[in-house]
């Protein structure tokens, strides 16, 4: 009989934040990892993510009592009935999934259980994985002589880092695969509040809800590369993407979500998941000629920026760039794969140094950019980072930086070019204080301006970004 307790194994964005919320629905949570030093934060009531509003839940829960965290899977494992798998399923270097810390996990459980668990795999795993996690649990359990029962669940996630937490608690829907009913029933009982506040709940079997969460991912991620297309193809033919992208979205259709020309997405799932859905087009004979067209278009979209950036400034050698935003999204601290975490780089590359600043994302940035420590500057807020720089570049749209004092960040540049790809500006406002805005696929004029002597010699011309 289910007794609401719950062990959620690994803890990271989505396993942190579902354990939370699933204590927070009523459940008891033992959250694991294998990182002690997480651990122990959390033990000590710090959160080592940035996540906007779990502060409050976890405190709630931590308080009532109804979450604990531990490295002592074995102790969690016999104490739950139900078990939350949601470690990390990040690429391997051909593209695939690497499933190792998964079957690890399942491997443990089959050393471990003594009686009937219900195994839920959280984490976004290629079709069959389900079925390969119940296997390798089997077989250790008949290692030992054992008869124990086991049901398999695949419960994908769909939270958005940065609102996770509202995400998790009103989900568009839940995906329940599993051919067990006892599963199904006990799934209904987890979910409880949002089951009771007719939450939509699919019911299916394991591979139909293992691939439902690729097809949401991919066809997100081609939705971006669709409109980023149409962006490049706006600023060759004078169109405006901005009012296209408006348009499109008043299609009931189509829908204005996912389709905000930019730097190509980035971030924990899009860039693996994308890759790894192909790769399962592969093992299975199917080409994905859609999607691999949308990874190359993502890919191409980051060297455009940076080609667009050298282009108007006539090569990069002894540039100082300033940069606004690494994470791959505002409200996150979460750089994988980030926009920024590739433009900066090749920046650096072509001969540029870099001044920096992010309001959550510059310990993270920094680690992974260390080999480039030399020719990055951290800074301490905005307009630190845009102090004498040669160009400033928008990249992630914190909302800090959606309302900048134009004026002071005029009087900051050393050359007053805005290249602002998240189209968070209106062009004419920007230009307005003598600061040339180049968009994504949409609309500036050129402006021409006195370096130094902060001479404002504006010669506009309409040709647009292209005729730098
Ligand atoms: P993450 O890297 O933040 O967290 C994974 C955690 O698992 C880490 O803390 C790691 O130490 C732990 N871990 C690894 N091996 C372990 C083991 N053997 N035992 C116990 N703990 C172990 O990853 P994440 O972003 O939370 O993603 C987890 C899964 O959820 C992935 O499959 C991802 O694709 C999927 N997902 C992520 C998001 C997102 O926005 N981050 C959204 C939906 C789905």
């Amino acid at each position: 009989m289910y007794k609401n307790k719950i062990c959620v194994i690994g803890t990271g964005y989505v396993g942190l934040v579902g354990g939370v919320c699933l204590a927070d629905f009523g459940n008891r949570i033992m959250n694991v990892d294998i990182d002690e030093k997480k651990i122990k934060m959390l033990q000590d009531e710090n959160i080592p993510i940035y996540e906007p509003g779990l502060q409050v839940l976890f405190e709630r829960n931590v308080r009532e009592k109804r979450i604990k965290f531990t490295t002592d899977i074995a102790r969690a494992i016999k104490e739950c009935e139900v078990i939350y798998i949601s470690v990390g399923t990040p690429s391997s270097q051909n593209g695939e999934s690497n499933l190792e810390s998964v079957f690890q996990v399942a491997k443990n459980i089959g050393q471990i259980i003594d009686g009937y668990r219900i195994i839920v795999t959280k984490s976004t795993v290629p079709v069959g994985t389900g079925r390969k996690v119940e296997a390798i649990i089997n077989e250790e359990i008949n290692k030992r002589n054992k008869d124990y029962k086991i049901d398999i669940v695949s419960n994908p996630e769909f939270l958005r880092e940065g609102k996770a937490v509202y995400d998790f608690t009103h989900p568009d829907r839940i995906v329940i695969g599993t051919d067990s009913e006892n599963a199904r029933k006990v799934m209904e009982e987890v979910y409880r509040p949002l089951y009771l506040n007719n939450t939509p709940f699919v019911f299916t079997n394991l591979e139909t809800a293992e691939m439902i969460k690729y097809a949401a991912n991919a066809f997100l991620a081609t939705k971006i590369s669709f409109i980023n297309e149409m962006a490049n193809l706006c600023e060759a033919v004078d169109a405006d993407v901005q009012t296209v992208a408006r348009s499109m979205g008043m299609d009931g259709r189509i829908s204005s979500k996912f389709l905000h020309a930019g730097p190509g997405y980035g971030g924990s799932c899009f860039p693996k998941d994308t890759r790894a859905i192909v790769k399962i087009g592969e093992a299975s004979g199917v080409d994905m000629k859609v999607i691999k067209a949308a990874i190359i278009a993502n890919e191409n979209q980051k060297i455009r920026m940076v080609d667009k950036i050298r282009d108007r400034l006539g090569g990069l050698r002894g540039k100082t760039i300033s940069i606004l935003g690494l994470t791959f999204k505002p409200e996150t601290d979460d750089v994988r794969e980030a926009p920024a975490l590739s433009i900066i780089p090749r920046l650096i590359k072509s001969g540029a140094r870099i001044r920096a600043y992010d309001p959550q994302g510059m310990k993270t940035a920094s680690r992974i950019l260390n080999e480039y420590e030399q020719e990055i500057t951290y800074c301490k807020n905005e307009y630190e980072a845009v102090k004498k720089a040669d160009a400033l570049v928008l990249i992630t749209e914190w909302n800090q930086f959606r309302r900048l004092d134009l004026d002071r960040v005029r009087s900051l540049l050393a050359y007053p070019v805005f290249f602002d790809l998240r189209n968070v500006y209106i062009p004419e406002e920007v230009e307005a204080v003598g600061i040339e805005y180049i968009g994504v696929g949409v609309k500036g004029k050129k402006i021409s301006a006195e370096i130094e002597t902060g001479k404002r010699e504006i010669a506009a011309t309409e040709q647009g970004v292209k005729d730098n």
